[in-house]
C-alpha cells in the first residue's frame, strides 16, 4: 500500500473561528477507535504532515478529525482553509495506542482531554463495543472558553442514551460557565471538584485513566493520579494511567 492516499472533504463544520471538523472519504487501512493517522498537504513543493486523531468509530462511513488552527501553524491554518470537495493527504496506516485494548479491566474509565483531545475519547465512545468493559465512563473535557467545547450535542446524546453509565464533566479555564466546572483539570482533580462532579472517586483498585492533549495538562495531571496511588499504565508494568500527548 502506498505511503499516501487522496482524500476528499465531503464536509466540514466550523464550530468557532478557529476550531473545526473535516468528514473525508478516504481509504485507509482498519482502525481501533482512539488511534490516529496522519494528513498532508503540498506546500511550496514540500509534504506538510502532521497526526490527527479519528473523531468518528471505526464503523463509520466517513472519517473526521476534529482540528485547532494554531496561529503560525505550519499544516492546521492550510486544513482550515480546505472546503468541501478539496482533496488531501491520508495516511492509509493508522496507529496509537490511547485504545481500550492497551488499557487493563477496572471498574470506571476516565477519559482527561484538553481542547481536541477529545477527538479519540469521541471515537472510543462512538464504538459499541467500548461499553463491553468498564461499568462507567467520565469525560472530563477541559477547554479555555465555553465557545470551544465541541460536540456537545453528540456528547448529551450519549449522556441521555445510557444516563447510568456515562457522565460528562466539562471544565472551562477562562470565565465561569453555567454546568461546566472552573479552573483547571490537575487542581480540580486535586481538590476533589472533578470526582464530586461525576460522584466517583478515584482509587487504583477501581480506576483506569486516559489523559490526552497538552502536554503541560498531561504531565501536572500524572502527577495527581500519581499522588492518589495510581500508576502509569506500560506494557510490561499494567498501571491506570494511558497517556498521549498531541505535542
Ligand atoms: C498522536 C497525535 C494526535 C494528534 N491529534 C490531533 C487532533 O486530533 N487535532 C489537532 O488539532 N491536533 C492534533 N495533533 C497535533 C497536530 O499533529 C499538529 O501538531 C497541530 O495541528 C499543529 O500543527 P501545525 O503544523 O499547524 O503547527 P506547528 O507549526 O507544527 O506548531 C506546533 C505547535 O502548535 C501547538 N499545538 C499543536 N497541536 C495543538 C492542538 N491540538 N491544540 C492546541 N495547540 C496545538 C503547540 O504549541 C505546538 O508546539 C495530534 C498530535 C499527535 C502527536
Amino acid at each position: 500500500m502506498s505511503t499516501w492516499v487522496q482524500g476528499r472533504v465531503v464536509e466540514r463544520i466550523d464550530w468557532n473561528d478557529k476550531l473545526f471538523s473535516l468528514k473525508v472519504e478516504a481509504e485507509v487501512q482498519p482502525f481501533v477507535a482512539g488511534q490516529f493517522t496522519k494528513l498532508a498537504l503540498e506546500q511550496g513543493g514540500e509534504r506538510v504532515q502532521r497526526a490527527y486523531s479519528f473523531v468518528n468509530p471505526p464503523e463509520a462511513e466517513y472519517l473526521e478529525f476534529l482540528a485547532v488552527s494554531v496561529e503560525e501553524g505550519q499544516l492546521s491554518p492550510r486544513l482550515q482553509d480546505l472546503q468541501e470537495g478539496d482533496n488531501l493527504m491520508v495516511s492509509p496506516r493508522p496507529s496509537g495506542f490511547l485504545t481500550l485494548d492497551e488499557v487493563p479491566a477496572g471498574r470506571e474509565l476516565w477519559m482527561f482531554a484538553t481542547g481536541t483531545a477529545v477527538g479519540p475519547f469521541l471515537s472510543i465512545l462512538g464504538s459499541p463495543d467500548c461499553w463491553d468493559r468498564y461499568e462507567t465512563y467520565v469525560l472530563v473535557y477541559a477547554v479555555r472558553y465555553e465557545r470551544d467545547l465541541a460536540y456537545l450535542e453528540q456528547i448529551k446524546a450519549l449522556a441521555a442514551e445510557r444516563p447510568e453509565r456515562f457522565r460528562f464533566v466539562p471544565v472551562v479555564s477562562r470565565e465561569a460557565v453555567d454546568g461546566a466546572l472552573q479552573g483547571r483539570i490537575p487542581e480540580l482533580l486535586s481538590s476533589g471538584a472533578i470526582q464530586e462532579a461525576a460522584g466517583i472517586p478515584i482509587a487504583p483498585a477501581r480506576s483506569q485513566t486516559l489523559i490526552c492533549g497538552n502536554p503541560d495538562m498531561i504531565r501536572d495531571t500524572l502527577a495527581v493520579l500519581e499522588g492518589m496511588g495510581l500508576r502509569k499504565n506500560l506494557r510490561r508494568t499494567p498501571g491506570q494511567i494511558t497517556m498521549e500527548k498531541y505535542w
